[in-house]
């Protein structure tokens, strides 16, 4: 992979909608977020508090400074972050992000979503969630690698196959992977290929890992027309994001019959009524590196984008998109959680009173952590599946799944969000009661 590949790969998800140009995105603390769903959850669940103290703990924190020897030869030190949720279900799980704006609350709420997200989907792990305060695109790809490698190397008694396992998120790669599993590797003295998963299928990796969480986000999607009892014909989407999740969710509910009518990244977004043809768009991408300028759809805003009058929306990009001041004027009928964390807890109630269908994040995006623990299954077999095979196995998850929490909703008549918590919780709890505290 060469310089510039690795560049566009690890475009920031900031640049993908403008992050940082975003007023009504200082709303609400991520950690705050998720601590209020899962307040009202466990009040639902009549949870007992001293549980809700375990579960709401994360188990560990991890601070490291990261030395780094830039090319000029100066020396910089970065901060990184790993947050170890819960281990009760299984070794933690989750991604890790290069950003420059992330602190130790967002990696807190985002290593419990992992853990809620992993019960969701009822696969055998834990939460976790690791990030470095780096800008990447200001780095070159040789100083990326030394602050990967520094990172790992300093989180070396932590991470491992039974215990923590990372694996992309906003501004990693497969790339990323590589160098992680292979700084590990050296420290144990042998290759272990099941300590990091997103990795190159040359090494380990799985077939169908890169597209897992659009195809999941697909599948949801499928899955909440048909309830609803709307046709897939025809059903106009909105995509903010258009990285490795809202691309390919496009893609695939494009193959489905579904019409993707805009689409958007840092640079804005785009809009045609008669459609967006998403493989047109990925080449222009290709060649210009961003949307801007597109030449098949009229340019409209990222705020614009959200509010139009289209049957779904999938934010695909970062936290805090759907906030208390724009919720009211989402026409959307279903709402698909690409990413982590899109929606604050004002704009949730906001949402409930118009009646709109939300999928929420941690069952939405489930598909990605859900392949991840095939590519972890088949390290460890050292006996890897086809491609169909880990469609086939996605698909009875995330249908599963997304039946599991739809039934947890009409029992308690609550919306998607509460009834996935709820079942995550309680999934979790249940373990931590199996198990005891040792003392
Ligand atoms: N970063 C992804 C997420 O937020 C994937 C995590 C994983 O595969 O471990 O779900």
């Amino acid at each position: 992979m060469n310089q510039d590949n690795l560049a566009v790969g690890l475009r920031t998800a900031r640049e993908l909608i403008g992050r940082d140009k975003d007023p009504i995105l200082s709303e609400d603390n991520p950690f705050e977020a998720m601590m209020a769903r899962f307040d009202r959850a466990a009040e639902l669940l009549d949870l007992d508090p001293g549980m809700c103290k375990v579960l709401r703990e994360p188990e560990r924190q991890i601070i490291v400074a990261i030395p780094v020897q830039r090319d000029n030869g100066e020396l910089d030190v970065f901060t990184g972050y790993r947050v170890l949720h819960n281990s009760a279900r299984g070794p933690c799980k989750g991604g890790i992000r290069f950003d420059l704006n992330v602190t130790l609350d967002e990696v807190k709420a985002l290593a419990a979503w992992m853990t809620w997200k992993c019960a969701v989907v009822n696969i055998p792990f834990g939460g976790a969630k690791g990030a470095v305060v780096c800008d990447p695109s200001v780095l070159s790809i040789n100083e990326l690698e030394r602050v990967t490698r520094r990172y790992t190397a300093a989180l070396i008694d932590t991470l491992g196959p039974d215990s923590d396992i990372p694996a992309p998120d906003i501004n990693t790669n497969e790339r990323v992977m590589a160098w992680i599993m292979d700084t590990y590797s050296m420290h144990m003295r042998h290759s272990v290929t099941s300590v990091v998963t997103g990795k190159p299928i040359e090494m380990g990796g799985s077939r169908g890992r890169r597209e897992a969480t659009g195809r999941g986000c697909m599948i949801v999607t499928q899955e909440a027309l048909r309830h609803l009892g709307l046709p897939l014909r025809g059903t106009k989407v909105a995509i903010q994001g258009f990285g490795n999740v809202g691309s390919v969710a496009g893609e695939l509910l494009e193959q489905e019959g579904l019409t993707v009518v805009a689409i958007s990244d840092k640079t804005g977004g785009f809009y045609n009524a008669n459609g967006i043809y998403v493989a047109d768009a990925l080449s222009w991408i290709r060649e210009h590196r961003y949307l801007a300028g597109y030449p098949n759809a009229d340019p409209i805003s990222n705020a614009e984008l959200l509010e139009l009058d289209v049957d779904v929306l999938l934010p695909a990009a970062v936290e805090n998109m759907i906030t208390r001041k724009n919720a009211d004027r989402i026409k959307a009928k279903i709402i698909c959680e690409g990413a982590n964390g899109p929606t604050t807890p004002g704009a949730d109630k906001i949402l409930d009173e118009k009646g709109i269908f939300v999928i929420p994040d941690i069952l939405a995006n489930a598909g990605g952590v859900t392949v991840s623990y095939f590519e972890w299954v088949q390290d460890r077999a050292g006996y890897f599946w086809s491609e169909a095979t880990v469609i086939e196995r996605l698909n009875e998850i995330i249908q599963h799944s997304f039946q599991d929490v739809l039934s947890v909703a009409k029992r308690h008549d609550v919306n998607m969000r509460t009834a996935a918590y709820m079942l995550a919780m309680e999934r979790v709890a249940a373990v931590h009661r199996l198990r005891g505290i040792y003392a």
